[in-house]
């Protein structure tokens, strides 16, 4: 990886941390030629393992982070959090889609959806009632 500061490509790792409730891997990088020092984060590229079907019969589309990331924007736009806070439930949001699928099998849109509902819902339940709204799920 390239330097940060600089962009001289003489970086090494000094210091990594896997994470076994994340499957995410946290590093410091040093870079030879500035000194600078710089985290990076390391996880499973998603869009390139994971595709989601919508039924049987559809089309199979890789997985979008993105398209992910708005729906939890749009709803929480809702809530009295900051938006800051959309970015950390996605990411426990993709942090449950890997704990509970194998990127063998496409993802149906209902199972992401419930996942996403089932996380809102602990965190914030107007959000959830939202959620559940656009993407058609029963509640209690
Ligand atoms: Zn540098």
């Amino acid at each position: 990886m390239v330097c940060i500061n600089c962009g001289s490509p003489k970086t090494q790792v000094s210091n990594s941390r896997g994470n076994v409730q994340s499957l995410r891997t946290w590093r410091r990088r040093h870079c030879a030629n500035c000194k600078t020092s710089f985290t990076t984060s390391e996880r499973p590229d998603l869009e390139s393992l994971y595709t989601v079907s919508t039924s049987q019969k559809s089309p199979v589309v890789p997985f979008s982070e993105s398209l992910l990331a708005v729906s939890i924007l749009e709803v929480m736009a809702y809530s009295k959090h900051t938006p800051e806070t959309s970015f950390w439930l996605l990411k426990t949001v993709i942090d449950k889609v890997v704990q509970r699928h194998r990127p063998t099998e496409p993802l149906s849109t209902a199972a992401i959806a419930a996942i996403v509902h089932e996380t809102l819902h602990a965190f914030d339940k107007v959000a959830s009632l939202v959620y559940a709204g656009r993407h058609h799920i029963e509640t209690d």
